[in-house]
């Protein structure tokens, strides 16, 4: 998955006189890594999600760093990420009886947990808030590197606030470049969008952010799962979803038709603009000869390919047409949380 060529490529005109390495699976990359976290550095890594963007979290300053570089909200949480031995009670208050099934069943892998805190880690890794949020990524890069450093990892998406989050390392280079040390690649991210957060504070669990990891699927082993809407004027339990997210620089429609998109895209290219349709695989055909980029034709696909396509158009589209998937259950869940936030329909 890694590869194993080493990288260096120089600044672009920044301010900072940072110079950023891409790092393959290449011999003392961990201990390069593990060494610029122990100095309180930023690091970027792979996981099987998206990639993150990582701080010691028992440091303030290098947790503060996170927020800075990101120009992220100060009320936005962040995720602790772990090797899969580390034990967690070291940072956890308490943990309902079906925490340990699910950990069980899932982890490693795209599922966040929250848990009441143990008030162990840096105060702003959790914003003041008395819960703390845990992942074990299953990404062997991810694995690795949370051992070599045997530490817990503060780390959001390492993308710009707002941006599309990044599923390739040169992504993060592209937000980042000249402004952190160190990239590890582990290549294209296979799952695609972030985890699903899960509150585990309460009797029963209750996803804050839909992912790979479904509602059915922590249902199968918890007895029942329920999927937190924040009301009208409430301050989300999940901070983050308050936040427009994953947006592509780039003008957007969002349509739930391909005759729709088809007026939009005419109109477009009328005035003189380069525009794209994106939708699921089965809506191609219909488009005729226009440009368009193929989701996929399942919410897994869907995933996987989503933030790419994103970034891809605003490199090269004055106007970007999705057309809604039809799909809403499982996966689509996710898929479809991430479009409309994508075409500003949610906030
Ligand atoms: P990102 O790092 O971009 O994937 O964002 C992390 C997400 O996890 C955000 O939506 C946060 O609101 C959420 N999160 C992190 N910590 C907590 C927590 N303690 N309680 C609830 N949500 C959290
Ligand atoms: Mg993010």
């Amino acid at each position: 998955m890694a590869n194993s060529t080493t990288a260096t490529r120089s600044r672009s005109a920044t301010k900072s006189n940072m110079e950023t390495q891409i790092l393959g699976r290449s011999r003392g990359w961990l201990e390069r890594a593990a060494d610029f976290i122990q100095r309180g550095e930023v690091v970027a890594f792979h996981t099987e999600t998206v990639y993150g963007l990582g701080a010691n979290a028992f440091s303030d300053e290098a947790v503060l760093k996170i927020f800075t570089l990101k120009g992220r909200p100060a009320d936005n949480p962040l995720i602790v990420h772990v090797h899969r031995d580390y034990d967690i009670s070291r940072l956890i208050d308490s943990e309902p009886p079906y925490a340990a099934a699910l950990r069980e069943k899932f982890l490693p892998g795209p599922l966040t947990m929250v848990y009441p805190s143990a008030g162990k880690v840096s105060k702003y890794v959790s914003c003041g808030m008395n819960t703390l949020a845990i992942r074990v990524p299953s990404s062997p890069v991810a694995q690795e590197f949370l051992r070599a450093v045997d530490l817990p990892i503060a780390a959001p998406s390492a993308n710009l606030s707002k941006h599309v989050s990044p599923v390739t390392a040169r992504h993060v280079y592209d937000d980042f470049n000249g402004k952190i040390p160190l990239i590890l690649d582990g290549g294209a991210c296979t799952g695609g969008i972030e985890s699903t957060v899960l509150d585990c504070t309460g009797e029963v669990p209750r996803i804050l952010r839909e992912g790979l990891v479904t509602r059915e699927m922590i249902a199968a082993v918890a007895g029942d799962c329920e999927v937190y809407h924040p009301k009208k004027g409430e301050k989300p339990k999940s901070p983050g979803m308050a936040y427009k997210h994953y947006s592509p620089r780039c003008e957007t429609a969002y349509v739930s038709s391909a005759e729709e998109a088809i007026e939009v895209y005419d109109r477009e290219k009328e005035r003189g603009g380069t525009p794209c349709i994106l939708c699921e695989s089965g809506q191609i055909s219909l488009l005729g000869d226009r440009n368009s980029l193929d989701l996929g034709g399942i919410g897994e696909q869907m995933a996987q390919r989503l933030y790419a396509l994103l970034r891809k158009a605003e490199g090269t589209s004055s106007l970007l047409i999705g057309i809604e998937p039809k799909g809403k259950d499982g996966v689509m869940a996710g898929v479809l949380n991430r479009l409309r936030r994508a075409f500003g329909k949610e906030s």
